[in-house]
């Protein structure tokens, strides 16, 4: 794929993770453009040096375009208004967290126009994003993961080719129930170790050099939870929906995985004690909350 095809993006959802994608591309020399339908958003991604355009302008005549929305409901959404205006040729990678089946019906859509559609989901948290140092797990066609890389590599620093359409979307799901388990299963350690009499600190890191670490005990009790400042940027609202589409993969396959029924009951359970806005590392504090913050 032309070079300069690929400097010139656009991003359709501006918030916390794609204001810092919009932020990291323009700092390396990228065009950006995008939209978002929030006043706010658009402002804060106006004032980074987003040209803010109406999606038809966005979308028509265009190569690359990035999504970035909350939830797969919004992803389809918003793939019936690129139909709409979208020419042959033009890719969309959709970064957001979406579900498999979404991702193979805009794929399906899409190829009827000679559009290509890529789920390309990530982790790394909006810092991640505003660095380019996110990891993204990509579902596409071989050629078409090469051909992207330029841009993927300049957005993340690993991208994983996990296969076709929908797949990224398949082990962005379990990574994230994997973590939603980790969080509750390091509290629930360190609770222990505490009581018994070892200091948090030296708990972590103890454990960061042992088998029984994590990325949930490696980044998110350091950098979060120990200290109490709880702004990784990550809502519990999507954490809870991501939760909810690991619960909908395990339906959808016939399968009962018994500790992650547990950790879902335990994570949809929160809402009593956890509004949607509340940092998603709070979900720790249904361990222990005398040792957090
Ligand atoms: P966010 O709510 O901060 O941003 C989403 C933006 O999309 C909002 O500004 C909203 O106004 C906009 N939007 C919604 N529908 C739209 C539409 N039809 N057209 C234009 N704009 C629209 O969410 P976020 O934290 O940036 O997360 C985005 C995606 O990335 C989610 O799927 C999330 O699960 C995933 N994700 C987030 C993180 C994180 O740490 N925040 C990490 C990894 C993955």
């Amino acid at each position: 794929m032309d070079q300069e095809i690929l400097k010139d993006v656009a991003i359709i959802g501006l918030g916390n993770m794609g204001l810092g994608m919009a932020k990291n591309l323009l700092s390396k020399g990228y065009r950006v453009s995008g939209f978002d339908l929030s006043e706010a958003a658009r402002n804060s991604a106006m004032d980074a040096g987003v040209k803010i355009l109406p999606v038809e302008e966005l979308v028509a005549g265009r190569r690359i375009l990035l999504l970035s929305l909350p939830k797969a409901e919004h992803v389809l959404a918003c793939s019936y208004e690129i139909e709409k205006w979208g020419e042959k040729g033009l890719v969309v990678i959709d970064t957001s967290t979406s579900t498999p089946d979404v991702t193979r019906e805009i794929y399906q859509r899409f190829i009827e126009k000679e559009m290509l559609f890529v789920d390309a989901p990530v982790s790394g948290g909006p810092k991640g994003a505003l660095t380019g140092t996110m990891t993204m797990v990509v579902g596409a066609d071989r050629w078409l993961f090469e051909a992207l890389l330029p841009l993927l590599k300049a957005m993340s620093s690993t991208q994983v080719h996990v296969g076709k359409a929908g797949a990224g979307n398949i082990v962005k799901i379990c990574n994230n129930l994997l973590i939603a388990a980790h969080l509750i299963t390091t509290a629930e350690a360190l609770s222990l170790a505490t009581k018994a009499g070892v200091e948090p600190e030296a708990f972590l890191a103890g454990i960061n050099k042992g088998s029984g670490r994590s990325a949930a005990s490696e980044v998110n009790f350091p950098l979060w939870v120990l200290n109490g400042a709880f702004d990784s940027g990550f809502t519990m609202g999507l954490m809870r929906k991501d939760v909810g589409l690991a619960e909908s993969l395990m339906e959808e396959m016939g399968m009962e995985l018994p500790l992650s029924q547990e950790i879902i009951a335990l994570w949809e359970n929160s809402r009593t004690l956890l509004e949607d806005h509340a940092d998603f590392n709070e979900i720790v504090k249904q361990s222990d909350s005398k040792i957090y913050g």
